[in-house]
C-alpha cells in the first residue's frame, strides 16, 4: 500500500494511507538515498508499506522524490538529514513588526530555495501592527520581490486579516513553513488548522523527555491534498554547498548578467564593468539584494 510519512521520531513512522495513520518501521536495510544524509526516510515522503497488524507496517520503498530539504547538522557537516521531500513551496513567515526579520535573513533563505529548486512565498505577519511608514515600507518590498518571481502576502494572524489569501496559496500543495520564532507560524498554522496545536504539543513532550535530540519535522493534512510541514525549531534552511559562482544563479535577476562583467575573475565588489553592480546601479538590481549577495559571497563558512 502506498502511503505518506507525516512524521517521524527517527526510529517510527507515522505513514497515512488513505484515512489511517500506521506506525511504521523501516525495513531491516534501506538505502541512503545521499551518503551526507543520516535518514532514508523523511517528512513527506510517498512510501510503500507492507501491514503487520491493524496499527503498524513496515515501510519497504521510498517513491522517488521529487525534491528534499536538507538539515545541516551544524556540528558533524556529514550528519545532515532530510528535513522534508516532495515540497511544492516554502513559505517563510516574516514580520516587519517584533521581532522584526532582516532582508539578509529573507535573502538566504530564497537562495536555499532556489538552490533545492522549490518555489518560495514570503508571508509578512503581524499587518495589524504596521504603521503608515512600515506600510510603505513593505509595499516597496513587496514590489521588489515580487518583481523577481515571489509570491508576496501581507496577512495578520492575530486578526485574520487576508488568512484567506494564503489559504488560497496553499491549496492543493505541500508547503514548508519556516521562520525565526516569535514571528506567529504556531499562531498561523494553529489558525489554518486547530488540530496542529494539539499535535504541535504531543511532539514537543517527545522531544521534552530527551529521547530525541534532533528536531523533526511533521506533516499536517489542512484541507483535500492539502499539506503543511512544520519544522519546530528550524528557523533556516541550509545552504548546501553553494559555491562562489554558483550563487548568482540562485539570484533570479542576476541570471541574465552572468557571464557579462568585464573581467573574468571580477568578484562583483568594485572591478570596472561589472555586470552585476552596473545592473545594480540601472536600478535592475535591488541594492540590499546587491548587498546580500556579496554578504553571501563573503560567508562562505555558512555555504559549507
Ligand atoms: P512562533 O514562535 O513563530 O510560533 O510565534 P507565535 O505564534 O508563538 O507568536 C509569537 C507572538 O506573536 C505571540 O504572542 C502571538 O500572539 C503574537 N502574534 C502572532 N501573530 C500575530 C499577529 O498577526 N499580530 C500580532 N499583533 N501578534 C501576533
Ligand atoms: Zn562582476
Amino acid at each position: 500500500m502506498k502511503g505518506r510519512v507525516f512524521k517521524s521520531t527517527g526510529s517510527w513512522y507515522s505513514v497515512k494511507v488513505g484515512d489511517t495513520f500506521y506506525n511504521c518501521r523501516l525495513r531491516g536495510k534501506m538505502r541512503l538515498y545521499d551518503e551526507k544524509v543520516t535518514n532514508p526516510v523523511a517528512v513527506g515522503d510517498w512510501v510503500e508499506i507492507q501491514l503487520e497488524n491493524d496499527e503498524e507496517g513496515i515501510i519497504q520503498e521510498v517513491v522517488e522524490r521529487t525534491n528534499y530539504v536538507i538539515r545541516k547538522s551544524t556540528r558533524k557537516k556529514r550528519h545532515s538529514h532530510i528535513l522534508a521531500a516532495n515540497i511544492d513551496q516554502a513559505a517563510l513567515i516574516i514580520t516587519l513588526a517584533f521581532p522584526r526579520t532582516s532582508l539578509g535573513f529573507i535573502d538566504r533563505f530564497l537562495v536555499a530555495c532556489e538552490s533545492f529548486r522549490i518555489p518560495a512565498i514570503l508571508v509578512f505577519n503581524k499587518s495589524d501592527l504596521l504603521d503608515e511608514e512600515a506600510l510603505t515600507y513593505f509595499e516597496d518590498l513587496k514590489f521588489d520581490y515580487e518583481s523577481i518571481g515571489y509570491k508576496v502576502l501581507l496577512v495578520s494572524a492575530e486578526s485574520g486579516d487576508n488568512m484567506d489569501l494564503l489559504e488560497d496559496s496553499l491549496k492543493g500543495k505541500t508547503t514548508l513553513f519556516s521562520g525565526h520564532s516569535g514571528v506567529g507560524k504556531s499562531t498561523m498554522l494553529n489558525l489554518l488548522s486547530p488540530e496542529i496545536e494539539q499535535r504541535v504539543g504531543e511532539v514537543s513532550d517527545a522531544v521534552g523527555k530527551g529521547t530525541h535530540t534532533t528536531t523533526f519535522a511533521e506533516m499536517f493534512e489542512i484541507a483535500k491534498d492539502t499539506y503543511v510541514i512544520d519544522t519546530p525549531g528550524i528557523k533556516e534552511l541550509g545552504l548546501w554547498d553553494i559555491g562562489d559562482e554558483e550563487l548568482s544563479h540562485y539570484f533570479p535577476e542576476m541570471r541574465e548578467f552572468i557571464g557579462e562583467c568585464k573581467f573574468n575573475n571580477c568578484t562583483h565588489i568594485h572591478e570596472p564593468g561589472c555586470a552585476f553592480r552596473e545592473a545594480m546601479e540601472r536600478g535592475e538590481i535591488a541594492p540590499s539584494r546587491y548587498e546580500n549577495y556579496l554578504s553571501m559571497l563573503a560567508d562562505d563558512d555558512n555555504r559549507r
